[in-house]
């Protein structure tokens, strides 16, 4: 935060005289602010519609509770200063606020002073929106979060082992200072000694925090690259790349992953291969409900988003259905432009995995170079594939693969997804559990042959997904000729 918070003096110099500060945090925010003034030598004022201004040898502040009237005051005050508005977004639209909010600013740059809004709200009308320069305070970070537990656990008088301290330090990532105490007091009321159960109770809270208040989950990933069946050009993919937030490969000259693009068809693998990703290497896992972000106030979710990732990085943020953006983004496109000049320039390790089923919304810029790594097209299964994922899913159903000849059905199964394939062993075992017996070949056999795979119904849509990705995406699977070819010739 105090990065952040440093800039504003620089700012002033150069006669920004209005900024917004957007943080949940108005406590730590303000503790924060006050501090820089004072090390800057500016007056802090501060705002608050209950108050009217507070500050440096001001009298009467209760006269100036109308922020009009704020506003009027603050014109007669000298000298270097910082005039911190807290509920101003909410009476900020009124046209006695705007005209004098437009009137102040030049006058504001020339005497090094600045108004600044504190707000979890990102308003600002029309036309104020070239003259404020947003700031976006981020969560509590690594340092801070150590400061915080350090103290509370030196009052307690309670000795944690270093690798469990960094344990929670790492699960407190992402939420809020206050939401932390809080959970940290929870520990403390149970009578817990922040002990490994209160660690998966933290993460737990976590995952129910980011869940309510945002359009961010939480997710624990329990799959692993074995439990994907195919891809082997993406698992390699991933695998090659597995050590890449390491100071190791910063040391080597690589750059940071920045971001992986799914395009495919539905059910073969997707959300699969991004929750893959997390466990291999080894970071927490977020996903962004793109369609919940745009039935809000989406450039405000977004901001949040991008704070809470870069918090908890390195971390895997998790865009699924990514087009949903493109066709719902009212602003023209703005919120989303302010997306993809994030992943430019990101600096934090967040790695981005965006998934898609759909290319007519997806826009030419999205997938320029340099915004994501790669792009990968995850198409139905071929015969081999699809034999290892019926593998991977008759054992996850406590059964032996052997006792099976799941190569029949793999054979008779073309065009099934991998969902499908699923779908397809839990209906025969459902015959076989309604028939009071144990699952036996045949029931695999006439499930096979009584579905009917969606992509037979959908097949233009493949078609168009198929050329759409040939010349812009690489297959995610290994190319099933050259394995045929091989197959054939070692069978020969
Ligand atoms: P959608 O676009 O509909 O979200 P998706 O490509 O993300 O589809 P998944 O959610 O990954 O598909 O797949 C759904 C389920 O189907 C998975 O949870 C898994 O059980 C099974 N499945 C799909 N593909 C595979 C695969 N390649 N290997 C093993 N299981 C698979």
């Amino acid at each position: 935060m105090d990065e952040v918070l440093a800039r504003i003096p620089h700012m002033l110099a150069a006669r920004y005289s209005l900024l917004y500060a957007l943080s949940p945090e108005e406590e730590r925010v303000e503790r924060g602010i006050e501090r820089m003034c004072a090390q800057n030598g500016l007056a802090y004022y501060r705002w608050r519609h209950t108050t009217g201004i507070r500050g440096a040898d001001l009298a009467d502040a209760e006269a100036t509770r109308d922020p009009a009237a704020a506003l009027e005051r603050i014109a007669s005050i000298e000298g270097p200063a910082l005039f911190v508005f807290e509920d101003l977004h909410t009476s900020i639209g009124d046209i006695s606020v705007t005209r004098r909010l437009r009137d102040l600013e030049p006058e504001l740059g020339a005497r090094r002073q600045a108004i600044l809004v504190l707000s979890s709200t990102l308003v600002i009308p029309a036309e104020l929106e070239k003259d404020f320069a947003v700031l976006d305070v981020p969560l509590p970070t690594r340092k801070e979060v150590a400061r915080v537990l350090a103290v509370l656990l030196q009052s307690q008088k309670i000795d944690l082992k270093a690798d469990l301290f960094e344990a929670f330090v790492t699960a407190s990532l992402g939420l809020t200072e206050k939401e932390i105490k809080r959970a940290y007091a929870r520990v403390l009321v149970d009578g817990k000694r922040f002990g490994a159960p209160d660690l998966a109770l933290l993460i737990d809270e976590k995952a129910r925090l980011l869940r309510r208040s945002r359009f961010l989950e939480f997710i624990r990933p329990e799959v692993g690259a074995g439990d994907i069946g195919g891809l082997g050009n993406l698992k390699d993919w991933l695998r090659q790349r597995q050590a890449g937030f390491s100071d190791r490969a910063r040391a080597f000259g690589l750059p940071e992953p920045k971001g992986l693009f799914l395009l495919g068809v539905q059910g073969c693998g997707k959300s699969l291969s991004a929750k893959a990703v997390a466990d291999l290497w080894r970071v927490p896992l977020l996903r962004l409900d793109v369609a919940a972000l745009f039935t809000g106030r989406a450039e405000e979710g977004l901001r949040d988003t991008i704070r809470i990732a870069e918090s908890i990085a390195p971390a895997v943020l998790w865009i699924d259905e990514i087009e949903k953006a493109f066709l719902q983004d009212q602003g023209g496109g703005r919120v989303f432009g302010a997306f993809l000049t994030w992943m430019q320039e990101k600096t934090k390790p967040v790695f981005v995995v965006a998934t898609a089923n759909e290319v007519r919304a997806l826009p030419p810029e999205l997938l320029r170079k340099g915004r994501f790594d790669e792009i990968f097209f995850v198409d139905l299964p071929n015969i081999h594939e699809r034999l290892e994922i019926l593998d991977i899913h008759v054992r996850r159903r406590g059964r032996e693969p052997d006792q099976f000849d799941l190569l029949h059905i793999a054979e008779e199964t073309e065009k099934f997804s991998g969902a499908e394939l699923e779908q397809l062993i839990i209906a025969a075992m459902f015959m076989a559990f309604s028939a009071e017996r144990e699952l036996r070949q045949d029931d695999l056999v006439r499930v096979a042959r009584d579905s009917v795979p969606l992509a037979v119904t959908m097949d233009d849509r493949l078609k168009e997904l198929r050329e759409w990705a040939r010349p812009r995406a690489r297959p995610a699977s290994v190319d099933t000729r050259r394995i045929s070819f091989f197959a054939d010739w070692e069978a020969t």
